[in-house]
């Protein structure tokens, strides 16, 4: 297995990707790094929900996918996650909910290879499987912003109530369907990165302001 070309994760330049399941908070994580740290904040899911509002032929045959909790097939991620890269120009990007598959791993190395550039880290974000559940169920998107919201952890605004929206994929039987997909086509990226020493696990539990101190001491970003 190659060795990361940059193992220098204090360097300025960071190509990050987060890894965790469903409701591990990698979303609201990476964004709050990315805005804090002025990286471009990539999420496949974003740029999917974007493709389904949009009524795009991507965003129509994604759609189905989603809504069950199942991936969407390699292919149809794989243009519009390097596409977004190379938007970033190849630095100061962290990747969040791509790759999810060992194939994707493999096509964004060499998608990375073929710049000269590599990733510099994977943050693994660790959650039990009840947490889970419990976040997911408790999880509300304002429907104009995106923004996300959770019951009990960071509660919507009262005069924003009425824009409130669960993500059709946090039902119940979705959620179950997509921690089994994690496990299955995600998780064997844990010992994939791992065996590249690029791995950087942490403790996802606690309040996001815990969390995101443990990712940047963890990271050494000051
Ligand atoms: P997320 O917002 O990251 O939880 O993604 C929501 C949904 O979009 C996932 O449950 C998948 O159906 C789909 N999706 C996002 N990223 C990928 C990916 N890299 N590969 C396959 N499906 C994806």
């Amino acid at each position: 297995m190659k060795k990361p070309k940059n193992p220098d994760i204090a360097g300025a330049d960071h190509r990050l990707v987060f890894l965790g399941p469903p409701g591990s908070g990698k979303g609201t994580q990476a964004r709050l790094l990315a805005t804090r740290r002025g990286l471009t904040h990539i999420s496949t899911g974003v740029i999917l929900r974007a493709e389904i509002k949009a009524e795009t032929p991507v965003g129509l045959k994604a759609r189905k996918y989603i809504v069950t909790g199942r991936l969407v097939p390699d292919e149809m991620i794989r243009s519009l996650a390097e596409d977004a890269v190379r938007d970033a120009n190849f630095s100061k990007f962290i990747l969040d909910g791509y790759p999810r598959t060992i194939q994707q791993a493999q096509w964004l190395c060499e998608f990375l290879d073929a710049q000269d550039a590599s990733l510099t880290a994977v943050i693994q974000l660790m959650i039990d499987e009840d947490d889970v559940v419990m976040r997911l169920s408790q999880r509300r998107i304002h429907s104009l912003t995106g923004e996300n919201f959770h019951l009990s952890n960071k509660p919507p605004p009262e005069e924003e109530a009425e824009f409130m929206v669960s993500r059709p994929d946090d039902q119940p039987d979705a959620i179950r369907k997509r921690l089994k997909v994690y496990y299955r086509e995600t998780h064997p990226l844990i010992e994939y990165y791992d065996a590249q020493g690029l791995l950087l696990p942490v403790q996802a539990l606690g309040s996001f302001s815990e969390v995101h101190a443990q990712i940047r001491s963890t990271l050494q970003i000051p």
